[in-house]
């Protein structure tokens, strides 16, 4: 069943959130920034299981901004996509997205069940 389109102030809300999300991602990736350098260590002064952390933790630091990379980027094609006036359309089928889901993911580009659909293929 089809989910009605969004009102605008629906589309403003989201909007909003689109935003704040993009600004939190923003601070992440400026701070993850020093933890994913290459790991340089000085030899005399850390030992060989500390050096193994220092790794593990920057491979962690990678995996994260580079999830929060992609992030940001869904995050503004949404930003784009209600620009161009095609926010809150499935990619795929073109039926509206429910509005509780943009709630929870504002960067959703397809519905619930095309979603489910290409999880599941
Ligand atoms: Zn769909």
């Amino acid at each position: 069943m089809a989910a009605p389109e969004l009102e605008k102030q629906q589309i403003g809300e989201l909007h909003d959130l689109l935003l704040e999300k993009q600004r939190e991602l923003e601070t992440q990736l400026a701070s993850g920034e020093d933890a994913t350098r290459p790991v340089t260590l000085d030899q005399q002064s850390v030992g060989r299981v500390s050096r193994i952390d220092a790794i593990q933790q920057q491979q962690m630091a990678i995996a994260n901004q580079q999830q929060a990379i992609l992030l940001a980027k869904r995050i503004e094609l949404a930003l784009q996509r209600i620009d161009s006036g095609e926010f809150g359309y499935c990619l795929q089928c073109e039926e509206p997205i429910a509005f509780a889901r943009l709630q929870a993911q504002p960067f959703a580009s397809l519905c619930l069940d095309c979603q489910s659909a290409s999880e599941n293929s």
